[in-house]
């Protein structure tokens, strides 16, 4: 699902690595890609210029944060801009106060509308739901036999016409179908209607007539996403035509780019409710546009990571590793100390610094730091001399058996952080001269 895109979008990102803060043409050039992107993703033009327009003035008016870096500060945007694009909040079903609550399914034929009316009451079923599933499509040939099939596997009752009565009026079967669902008490009908391949008058009055005549709670347009931007005119063809409440995207695991999930709730102005993924009654559920957008972005981890790093890094901490990182004087013991204590604060090291680019340096330096090292590390540089935590070349043979027993630790522990030490103050020489991705407080900020 969307991995054209996502893989489009990650390269974007990669390439604003290494960026000390955001120029104009930085954001004009991003901009620039992301578009490529979405066009690419077969996104609507409309959609793509409000998108653009949105994120360019948000980078534009992004406050320099000390928390995170331009890389990160662009996901951030784009990440929030695709949830809103994808509908903001999620929207749950609408239920009657008087059951039984009417859902009625309207899409083209192939769709995938009778495979939704089974997953759909399967799912409501197992949300403790009585649904019962209509053949009102009485067009197409087997549509009947069909619906009972997903119904029995999906373990849902069918309504549907008596064999051998002719065609029948699906006006009339939707019509009865709410009486028989009111004496059986189920709570809800789930009406499936006729497609055509195309877009279709009679089809469209059909589904009017319907609607008219049981009076749904909730329309759906079931959309095949694969079929790209011809979702959005068969979305608008239907709105015009039948008019509907939300949209049930189908076949998504077949959708490697993306076009009509990006496009359909802002060209139709209709939420997004129901999100289909594959043949099996179980690959269905409620769409939610965050979700979908970290999926999109396929940076879920990184995204976990920039709200974590916000909040963890308290201003005045940030303020001062900042600091140490601008001024010309050498970093210290006592900064690499405050470095690793900041670090921890952020959690599992290991898979923390494992999402970072460019952090694999500094990841073999602290990923084995738990809690017991920090404290024995802590414990060997304060049994240090002032001079010595600022210039620890000075630490011979004998100071470092003197430290060794003044912090309840072995030679060999003081040998070790002093090593582990120069690397990382290596490491921070290299950034202040040029620089690396990262996290305040971290090589490569
Ligand atoms: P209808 O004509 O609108 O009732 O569409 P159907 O429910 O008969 O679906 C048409 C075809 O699409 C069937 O072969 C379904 O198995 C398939 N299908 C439906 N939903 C999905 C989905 O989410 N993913 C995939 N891969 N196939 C689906």
């Amino acid at each position: 699902m969307f991995e054209t895109l996502s893989d489009r979008l990650t390269t974007v990102f990669t390439s604003l690595r290494g960026k000390g803060r955001l120029s104009e043409e930085d954001i004009n050039t991003t901009a620039r890609e992301i578009r490529l992107a979405l066009l690419e993703a077969d996104v609507a033009l409309p959609v793509v210029r409000d998108f653009i327009a949105h994120v360019k003035e948000r980078a534009r008016g992004a406050e320099v944060s000390k928390a995170l870096n331009p890389a990160q500060q662009f996901i951030k945007i784009v990440n929030e801009e695709l949830v809103q694009i994808l509908g903001g909040e999620s929207r749950e079903l609408s239920f009657s106060k008087t059951p039984p609550t009417v859902i009625m399914l309207a899409g083209l034929q192939g769709s995938g509308k009778t495979t939704l009316a089974g997953k759909l009451g399967k799912w409501l079923a197992s949300e403790r739901d009585t649904p019962l599933l209509v053949a009102a499509d009485l067009q197409r040939p087997n549509a009947v036999t069909q619906l009972q099939v997903v119904g029995e596997r999906a373990e849902i009752p069918v309504f549907a016409p008596e064999p051998g009565n002719g065609v029948g009026d699906p006006v009339e079967v939707a019509r009865e179908s709410v009486e028989q669902a009111r004496r059986n008490n189920h709570n809800v009908v789930i009406i499936d209607t006729a497609g055509r391949l195309g877009v279709d008058e009679e089809m469209m009055q059909q589904a009017a007539d319907i609607r008219d005549a049981v009076q749904p709670d909730e329309i759906l347009f079931v959309v095949d996403a694969m079929i790209g931007q011809d979702a959005v005119n068969t979305a608008q063809s239907f709105l015009d035509g039948v008019g509907y409440d939300a949209v049930a995207l189908t076949k998504l695991d077949g959708d490697a780019r993306g076009g009509a999930a990006l496009s359909i709730r802002h060209i139709t102005g209709k939420p997004i409710m129901f999100a289909s993924t594959g043949e099996k009654l179980e690959d269905f559920d409620a769409f939610h546009p965050d979700r979908m957008a970290s999926r999109i972005l396929d940076m879920g981890d990184m995204l976990t990571l920039i709200e974590q790093a916000q909040r963890t890094f308290e201003e005045s901490e940030v303020e001062k590793m900042a600091s140490t990182l601008a001024s010309d004087d050498d970093f210290t013991l006592d900064d690499f100390l405050e470095q690793m204590s900041m670090i921890r604060k952020l959690g599992p090291i290991n898979s923390l610094l494992g999402m970072m680019p460019g952090m694999g340096q500094m990841r073999d330096q602290i990923s084995n730091v738990d809690d017991a090292d920090l404290d024995r590390i802590t414990a060997v540089i304060r049994s240090m001399t002032p001079a010595e935590r600022r210039n620890p070349k000075i630490i011979n043979g004998s100071r470092r058996l003197r430290i060794a027993n003044g912090s309840g630790t072995q030679v060999s522990d003081v040998n070790g952080l002093v090593t582990r030490f120069f690397e990382a103050q290596k490491m921070m020489r290299q950034m202040k001269n040029g620089g690396m991705p990262g996290m305040p407080g971290m090589p490569g900020s």
